[in-house]
């Protein structure tokens, strides 16, 4: 250490490594069927993953423009009004980014100044409150009521006051599996703009709903479209998290603004990805089904599963992910020891719910798992937890 050195920036030495990497590297060194980090075991679709390596050998490997290559902003474009009846100017109201989160790290940016207020809900993806701190701005957190993550609508618009610049919503909701429905929405929507505010929209999940579920773009509902910025991510749309390809639809008033931001974070996103994601875009309709029926028939398996082996499973709308309650099996601990202790013993990795939460006395009993991987490895997961229960069985009739 020497000792004349200043310290280094607070806020980022106050932040832990993410969990999803502590708990990655955990399931490796233990050689447990990593459940934890949010990623398909499997890879996207052929078809745009050979565009993507076409695209590498025609020459278009330099600088792609600020806001994303045409064909990308124009698939953008197509799909908001595909899926959603949006109608964008895909020159003007569309901004790739590198992965959905420099998006919301952009959006909240362009909008947020010191001092201003903004509205997240917890239990929330680990980047948003650092961000929202880095900023300068200030975090106002409303909590959601598990087990069936209900919107506690007065503490809602208790958060809202004048200082409010914006919320920050994620629906589908990670780790929840909540997809927000259009009476929330539209109390949300309400309050955003009786407060003159924004809405960063983290909507990386659109695709992944289950069970007849739809998701609904807050920026669809009266009022909100020059208020939103909404942010979808081609890792989850296409199983293809490692490509980091992200894009936010927003109005023209606000696009700038998310642009200079990009300008300043990463200025363009990998060109060839991009044009492989424009491609995968245009899909049919039958890929979009086929992606939410599949993920729904893992959730179905794991879930089951851990239903049998006497978990509590709290209802899984959309996302990777299923939460459960692990107070029935009897394990002395909290979430972060009964993670640590299953990876460590039964070989199976999940996340500590609590992680998600930034403010005091977070529920600590209950551990999210990712259902996004092969049927064998699920079943292979599974089986390592019976063993694991049956063991526990047998010590304590021995002790
Ligand atoms: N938001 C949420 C809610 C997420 O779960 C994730 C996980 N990857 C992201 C954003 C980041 O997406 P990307 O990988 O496109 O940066
Ligand atoms: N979104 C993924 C998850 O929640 C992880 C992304 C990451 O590792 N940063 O598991």
């Amino acid at each position: 250490m020497t000792a004349d050195l200043k310290p280094q920036n607070d806020l980022l030495s106050a932040t832990g490594t993410t969990v999803f990497t502590v708990m990655s590297a955990l399931a490796v060194q233990h050689g447990a069927v990593n459940l934890g980090q949010g990623f398909p075991d499997y890879d996207g679709p052929a078809d745009v993953v050979r565009a993507a390596a076409d695209a590498l050998l025609d020459g278009r490997n330099q600088y792609p423009p600020l806001t994303g290559v045409p064909e990308l902003r124009q698939a953008v474009a197509d799909a908001n009004r595909r899926f959603y009846r949006l109608e964008v100017d895909p020159a003007a109201e569309v901004v790739v980014t590198s992965g959905a989160t420099e998006a919301i790290t952009a959006c909240l940016m362009a909008v947020l100044n010191p001092g201003d207020e903004c509205v997240l809900i917890e239990p929330l993806y680990d980047t948003y409150l650092p961000v929202v701190r880095m900023l300068g701005a200030v975090p106002r957190l409303v909590r959601l009521t598990p087990p069936k993550w209900e919107l506690p609508r007065a503490e809602l618009a208790a958060a809202f006051g004048p200082k409010t610049k914006a919320i920050l919503l994620n629906t589908p909701m990670n780790p929840a599996g909540k997809v927000f429905t259009a009476a929330e929405l539209a109390f949300i929507a309400d309050l955003v703009q009786r407060h003159g505010a924004y809405a960063v929209c983290d909507e990386v999940y659109e695709h992944l709903t289950f069970d007849g579920w739809r998701h609904i773009p807050l920026m669809t509902l009266p009022g909100m479209r020059e208020r939103c910025m909404r942010i979808g991510s081609a890792g989850k749309t296409f199983s293809l998290t490692g490509w980091k390809v992200g894009y936010v639809t927003c109005d023209r008033s606000l696009a700038p603004n998310v642009a200079k931001a990009h300008q300043l974070l990463t200025f363009t996103t990998p060109p060839n990805l991009q044009r492989a994601v424009a491609v995968g875009l245009a899909k049919g309709d039958d890929y979009f089904a086929g992606l939410s029926a599949d993920l729904q028939a893992k959730r179905d398996r794991l879930a089951a599963g851990l239903a049998a082996l006497g978990f509590g499973v709290l209802p899984s709308q959309g996302s990777y992910f299923v939460t459960t309650d692990f107070r029935p099996l009897g394990f002395a601990g909290d979430d972060v020891a009964f993670c640590r202790h299953l990876t460590e013993v039964a070989k199976v990795t999940a996340i500590p719910v609590s992680a998600f939460y930034a403010g005091p006395d977070a529920p600590t009993h209950y551990a999210r798992f990712a259902f996004c991987k092969g049927e064998a490895v699920l079943e292979e997961a599974l089986r390592r937890l019976a063993d694991w229960k049956a063991g526990r069985q047998q010590a304590r009739a021995a002790g």
